[in-house]
């Protein structure tokens, strides 16, 4: 048995208020998990100042970038024991284990699965020292065991690199020798900077209104082949430019959720583009429709432009970001989080209102 607390969100721009549960051993198949770093997803931002319709139960438990140890595992688990460090995702599968998206055979597509669920959404999340997980999450995921002398600082990262693995590798040969642009500099583009460094891009263009964020991460994740541009009325023709000797971008994320990054984005499309629509747009009174037409044959065939997006992850971008966080190709992630931007988890307020501020890139929250 062990004492747990759970820091719950009471309402919408509420307070935290914590409660303490005595949890019992994890069943079969279950394992038991205490929090270890928790980081702040700009979806916590959005819940804590609009909530979700997603969230139906309120006070709610959020947060779904987690790392966790393993204390104590149930009887037929064989894949984790005690003291193993994990990184857990979000999108979940729905449970069912003959489920043709989720299930033992299915594909794998579970944020296709018309059950999906998700982890600080519908299913609690990791605002809570401990978690009992059932043995279906045991058994499919989202969770990767890391080793144990990792940072836990890196590890609760798993979840939104894997977003964006998700949206980089939904498509072929789009990244390595290829010109990616990045609209808007937050986390996601963040993240999609140092991937396509990894992945070997050739130039990569990184497109931001406010010029304090574009500095930040400038300065901290620029190389010789980064070029920042302000987003102002030139950037297309100063995007167009910075292509050169290509025409236009070969791959153009959009990170940004508002109307403007598709209008931006679509401006930007030439031969050969692929356009990761990212960001999506919802607003507190749902999903606003935005059109744009498209030619099928001079733009998608005769200029092979794609259109595609992922959202979330499934264990295809968990794997990506778990390989990758292991064996050290992002060497300068701990840039994305200075020092005001590490709270203790009885300052989760305070926490989630940095995440809320222009110039931060990721906040962490130590359970220890
Ligand atoms: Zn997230
Ligand atoms: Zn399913």
């Amino acid at each position: 048995m062990v004492s747990s607390t759970t820091f719950y969100l009471d309402k919408v721009q509420g307070q935290f208020h914590s409660s303490k549960e005595v949890l019992a051993e994890p069943g079969f198949g279950e394992i038991l998990v205490k929090t270890r770093r928790t980081s702040i997803c700009q979806s916590d931002v959005v819940i804590y100042k609009n909530g979700l319709t997603r969230i139906k139960e309120w006070p709610a438990i959020i947060l779904h970038e987690v790392c966790c140890e393993v204390v104590s595992v149930g009887n037929g688990v064989t894949n984790f024991q005690e003291g193993d460090l994990v990184g857990i995702g979000c999108d979940l599968p729905c449970g069912d284990k003959d489920c043709i998206y989720c299930g033992i055979n299915g594909t794998g597509d579970w944020t296709s699965c018309p059950d999906t669920h998700a982890t600080g959404h519908e299913f609690p999340g990791f605002a809570r020292t401990h978690a009992i997980l059932p043995d279906w999450f045991v058994q499919l995921g989202p969770i990767k065991k890391f080793p144990r002398d990792m940072n836990p600082d890196i590890i609760c990262q798993l979840e939104p690199l894997a977003c964006c693995l998700e949206g980089m590798t939904r498509v072929n040969n789009c990244i390595e020798n290829r010109v990616v642009v990045l609209i808007g500099a937050g986390s996601q583009s963040t993240y999609a900077l140092q991937v396509a460094q990894a992945m070997g891009a050739r130039k990569i263009i990184l497109v931001n209104r406010g010029h304090q964020r574009l500095e930040r991460v400038m300065t901290d994740f620029g190389d010789e082949r980064t070029v920042g541009i302000l987003w102002d009325e030139n950037v297309v023709k100063n995007v167009f430019e910075a292509c050169k000797p290509f025409n236009e971008p070969h791959f153009i994320m959009m990170n940004v959720p508002h109307e403007a990054g598709y209008n931006l984005s679509t401006k930007l499309l030439g031969y050969n583009t692929v356009l990761d629509a990212h960001a999506g747009v919802k607003g507190p009174t749902g999903k606003p429709q935005i059109m744009h037409s498209v030619d099928l044959n001079n733009d998608i065939h005769y200029k092979l432009q794609c259109y595609q997006a992922t959202h979330g992850s499934t264990m295809h971008g968990i794997n990506l970001a778990h390989e990758m966080l292991v064996s050290n190709k992002l060497p300068l992630l701990n840039k994305m989080t200075r020092e005001d931007e590490y709270f203790g988890k009885d300052k989760l307020l305070q926490a989630i209102q940095r995440a809320d501020d222009r110039d931060s890139l990721k906040v962490i929250v130590n359970w220890d």
